[in-house]
């Protein structure tokens, strides 16, 4: 093929300097490479459900996919209705978005101009960072605190032009958590001028206690605005569904933001179809927890620190993270390195069924005797 070659530099030179998202590795790719089969891979990297998809949203999406030569409902009715009842919400104060990464760049559009300053926590979820970036604005990144937020710091760092600010709770990838009460007490000392975008994808996976509730939050906040998925808990990360809560005056700028048919006819149906399916929550949900503690002993028993979580994922030191990322995916795992966040040296393993957590540690401990090897015995 000719490639023509051109003086000009095409793009905005904001746009020129963005590094991609880093996701976790398809399997397929990792198959191709290591040349291994696609079905002996096990994904631990991206915090999907390892149960898959509820069968209650497949049956819902069976249903509805001879409706595919028609536009989906621009403003997803049934869905908003569901999320409505379930979260005790007017409708008008939601927005539905191809995942919650569309609404972390809807959110940022809408509140932000070009030159203005957004909060944001050190190690947080990146998709912020590249959000703000894409817009031309300034990220202010206020240094973790034991790799979670410092939400007094994150106070103190707002700046005369800040509008926006961050907050994933719990975080990736550190799974790090600030209880209700304390982000209440955050929230009560924000000025009502900065909108808080307040992050909670992996509010499933939280005891009881520590749930928050959203209606009475953005009742209070009129600067809040939560937002929630449906790639975790509820299984669906293909088919890109996520929803902000706000009230009016807010959620109304995000749906003139937001692209229209931002979601498919079958997103919406089985979103609608898995955040009735309380049966999977649950499961997923007593799974995790298992899984969790499983991780953490077997980090425990090969001398590996790790951060507790409370999501579904944990982030573990190891070492020469990259060296072990390679080591686990010629046994077939694939975990994510977190060298684009500044953590060289740990991973983010996701929490899987037993089996697959089982594979994990076992091929970590591999790795653990080889390299403690004393060096006349290598
Ligand atoms: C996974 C994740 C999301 C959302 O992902 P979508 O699939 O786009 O809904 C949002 N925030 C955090 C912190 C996440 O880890």
């Amino acid at each position: 093929m000719h490639i023509p070659k051109t003086e000009f530099l095409y793009g905005a030179p904001h746009i020129r300097v963005l590094q991609p998202y880093v996701a976790g590795s398809p399997v397929s790719a990792i198959a191709r490479e290591f040349g291994l089969e696609e079905s002996s891979i096990i994904k631990l990297a991206s915090n999907e459900n390892p149960l898959g998809m509820p069968p209650s949203a497949r049956d819902a999406i069976d249903r509805k996919l001879h409706d595919g030569a028609i536009y989906p409902d621009p403003d997803a009715f049934d869905l908003k209705k569901t999320i409505a009842d379930r979260m005790q919400v007017p409708q008008q104060w939601i927005t539905i978005g191809s995942g919650s990464s569309d609404l972390i760049d809807v959110v940022t559009r809408a509140f932000v101009e070009i030159g203005q300053s957004v909060v944001v926590s050190e190690y947080a979820f990146s998709a912020y960072r590249l959000a703000i970036a894409a817009i031309d604005a300034t990220a202010i990144i206020v240094p973790a605190r034991n790799f979670g937020h410092d939400l007094d710091a994150m106070l103190h760092s707002i700046k005369k032009d800040t509008k926006l600010i961050f907050i994933a709770n719990p975080n990736n990838p550190t799974g790090t958590f600030h209880s209700p009460k304390n982000m209440g007490e955050f929230l009560d000392r924000v000025p009502k001028t900065v909108t808080v975008a307040l992050d909670e994808a992996y509010a499933n996976y939280l005891v009881d206690e520590d749930q928050s509730c959203v209606a009475e939050l953005v009742m209070k906040y009129p600067n809040l605005i939560v937002m929630r998925t449906f790639s975790k808990a509820h299984g669906l990360a293909g088919l890109r569904v996520g929803f902000a809560v706000a009230q009016m005056h807010l959620s109304d700028l995000l749906n003139r933001v937001r692209l229209p048919f931002n979601t498919s006819t079958i997103a919406q149906a089985a979103a609608t179809a898995a955040l009735n399916d309380e049966e999977f929550l649950y499961q997923s949900r007593s799974m995790n927890f298992i899984g969790l503690e499983q991780l953490y002993r077997g980090f425990q028993e090969m001398n590996f620190f790790y951060l507790k979580s409370a999501g579904n994922f944990v982030l573990v030191k190891v070492g020469d993270a990259s060296v072990v990322y390679r080591h686990l995916l010629r046994d077939g795992i694939i975990v994510r390195p977190v060298i684009n966040y500044g953590l060289p040296e740990w991973l983010r393993i996701s929490v899987g069924l037993p089996g697959h957590n089982n594979r994990l540690l076992h091929s970590l401990t591999t790795y653990r005797r080889m390299v403690i090897k004393p060096r006349h015995l290598r």
